[in-house]
């Protein structure tokens, strides 16, 4: 089987990272992407594995839709910079980096008002926290976030019991924001705990770490949430796949994260999943064999050995 490692760089860093890897691999039903980050061990990665394997032979299900509403991804950048990527993307919803290592209360304030400025009062502004607060320090900056008007915070706290803990406290406080839940979904291990402690209104979904878009599809109906799907942060061949879940979910209400290829400065594809007017549209990408994508041999050994563990792991 062909495999080649990619490397691209990412105009500003994200989640602590300055330029994103992966591996590409070609089977029956042509190329797909695997791309656990690297921190992941071979469980987590077998995990991501499976996703690969069914891009790889069985392709992905039918859609219900042609098209795919998206939200721009801003980083943990300055204010300024904020503005400019939200209304250079044409995109009517953002998603904002908050509670990032070094940002302070006032200076994810203050980035959250930037992208409020650039999409005028109709857009919507969701921000991510990765599970970075305790409930009460939860509570209180999300209760200032919301004087911003906040679509709803993404993973708040990093455990499910404390998710249901702060809606609780949300809702005592009289503070309106709905909570969405992405690692409680997809690395708790129990993503349905998530709806026996009622601690989230929305499930983030990512095709790559939850095995696959059927296994998706599988648990959006276990769920019963509504959901948005996210990439992780793959090159625009990884993220077909996240688009292929939002085009087959029987209802799609949110924008979905799914934009993130803006974030890079290369692709592996001549013809990158960038959107257009907020949509990105449902269809195949071609690889473009030749681009300035591919990472040093050495690189493809390393990501080939990771393989080989976490396949293993995955049986
Ligand atoms: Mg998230």
């Amino acid at each position: 089987m062909d495999a080649v490692a990619y490397a691209l760089p990412l105009r500003h860093r994200f989640r602590g990272i300055t330029v994103r890897q992966g591996l590409l691999l070609r089977g029956p039903r042509g190329w797909a992407e695997w791309s656990p980050f690297a921190e992941y061990g071979p469980a987590e990665a077998g995990q991501w594995w499976l996703a690969t394997q069914e891009a790889l032979t069985e392709g992905f299900p039918a859609p219900v839709r042609d098209r795919v509403p998206v939200n721009v991804t801003i980083p943990a950048v300055d204010p300024d910079t904020a503005y400019h990527l939200t209304a250079g993307s044409g995109c009517q919803t953002a998603k904002v980096k908050i509670a990032d290592p070094g940002q302070s209360a006032t200076d994810d304030l203050a980035r959250v008002e930037a992208v409020r400025a650039a999409l005028g009062p109709s857009g919507k502004v969701r921000v991510d926290a990765n599970g970075a607060w305790d409930v009460e320090t939860a509570a209180t900056r999300l209760a200032q976030l919301a004087r911003v008007g906040l679509e709803y915070a993404e993973q708040p706290c990093a455990s499910t019991e404390e998710l249901a803990e702060l809606r609780l406290l949300l809702a005592r406080r009289g503070v309106d924001v709905l909570i969405a839940a992405d690692e409680s979904i997809r690395r708790s291990g129990d993503p349905e705990r998530v709806v026996e402690l009622d601690a989230a209104d929305v499930a983030v979904l990512k095709v790559q770490p939850l095995g696959g878009v059927r296994r998706c599809l599988e648990l959006a109906e276990r769920l019963g949430l509504p959901v948005v799907v996210s990439s992780a942060l793959e090159s625009s061949l990884g993220l077909a796949a996240g688009v292929a879940l939002a085009a087959a979910l029987p209802a799609l209400p949110f924008a979905c994260g799914l934009n993130t290829a803006a974030m890079f400065t290369a692709d592996v594809t001549a013809t990158p999943l960038i959107a257009e007017q907020g949509y990105l549209p449902v269809r195949p990408v071609e690889v473009d064999e030749n681009g300035p994508w591919r990472a040093e041999p050495a690189v493809t050994e390393d990501w080939l050995d990771r393989l080989s563990r976490a396949s293993g792991a995955s049986q």
